[in-house]
């Protein structure tokens, strides 16, 4: 495994970190879990992400279970928990959103669903329009004075939004963000690429970026259709399958046009992905998702395949997908 900083934090995370979302207590059960988050850390993974909306609390229940369970040992590992969407199916206004009191109220739950006593990362899942900047950042400036939260951040918030949050940190001599999570993957860059351009020197923001394979379409598995039991077959998910596939067959046309670079290299498709989001240094640690041992595997041998991006296969792979 390789570690990379958390921006100008002293934190180092592993390159390649493993998350739940969709997966945890919905695809995979106990047993399945247990074997990923053994498998991910005996490979060096020491970053697993989490949210209180990920299948309403019950993928941090079962992460927290598994991890108890597997007895790693406290400090080999960093967990994170998000805030924003809350916890069940239907929130009530004090149930969601970045209020402080949402804001403590949910750090305190997801502490009691993942079994530990801090997290180490604390995200704001998305902007909120009905509460002040300044709150939130108070509150998070809280619970990290508390102990409760070792370093907060934010998870596709405009790039306004993040200046301002540092702006009324700084007068305030309130803890600024450190980290950003943002969807980035070969299909989608602007984001990362530009938007944020101006936040990684001027705050040393790092990034745990998510969605690598968006959704699997970069591993080429949907290139004929939604095979049975993938996650762009899960009910309740068709805004996502709508999301990822619903415009047209371009996406999938920049796929096949990737897979002979990948076979090239002696990679899978997903690989390839992967490896490729390593190449921006401003990527702190790539998120993996997997529903079976078999894609996790593979999935970390995008480590392998990193030195084999050169400035030749990088330029080949821009033109494979053009403007993301
Ligand atoms: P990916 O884009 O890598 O998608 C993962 C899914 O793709 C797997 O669950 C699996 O789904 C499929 N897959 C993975 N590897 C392979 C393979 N080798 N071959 C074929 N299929 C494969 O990542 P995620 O979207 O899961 O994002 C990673 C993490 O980022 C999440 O778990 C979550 O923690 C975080 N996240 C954060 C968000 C935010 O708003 N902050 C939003 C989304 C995710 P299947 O087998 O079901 O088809």
């Amino acid at each position: 495994m390789q570690y990379r900083r958390l921006g100008t934090t002293g934190l180092q995370l592993s390159a390649l970190s493993f998350g739940a979302w969709v997966t945890f207590g919905r695809q995979v059960d106990r047993s399945q879990a247990r074997d990923l988050l053994a498998l991910a850390h005996d490979h060096g993974v020491n970053f697993f992400d989490n949210a209180e909306t990920y299948n309403n609390g019950m993928a941090e229940q079962l992460m927290g279970d598994v991890i108890a369970d597997l007895r790693f040992p406290r400090d080999s590992y960093c967990v994170s928990s998000k805030v924003f969407f809350g916890a069940v199916e239907h929130p009530l206004p004090t149930q969601r959103g970045l209020s402080r009191k949402h804001v403590i109220e949910a750090c305190h739950q997801a502490l009691q669903r993942l079994r530990v006593d801090y997290l180490d990362l604390y995200f704001c899942h998305r902007p909120d329009p009905d509460t002040p900047i300044a709150e939130t950042v108070a509150a998070m400036d809280t619970l990290i004075r508390q102990g409760k939260v070792l370093y907060w951040g934010t998870s596709e918030w405009p790039a306004t939004a993040i200046h301002e949050a540092h702006r009324i940190a700084r007068e305030n001599r309130l803890v600024a963000p450190v980290v950003e999570q943002p969807q980035y993957n070969l299909l989608h860059r602007e984001r990362v690429e530009v938007e944020y351009a101006s936040l990684y020197d001027a705050y040393g923001m790092g990034t745990t970026i998510w969605s690598p394979l968006a959704s699997g379409l970069l591993s080429g598995k949907y290139n004929d259709g939604v095979p049975a039991g993938s996650r762009l077959a899960q009910p309740g998910y068709e805004w996502l399958r709508e999301s990822v596939l619903g415009q047209g067959d371009e996406r999938i046309g920049k796929v096949r046009a990737l897979q002979p670079i990948a076979d090239e290299l002696g990679a899978s498709l997903a690989q390839l992905a992967i490896a490729w989001c390593l190449l921006n240094r401003h990527v702190s640690t790539v998120m993996l998702g997997a529903s079976r041992r078999e894609q996790l595997e593979q999935n970390l041998g995008a480590l392998e395949v990193l030195p084999r991006l050169d400035a030749a296969i990088a330029e080949r792979i821009r033109q494979a997908v053009g403007v993301a």
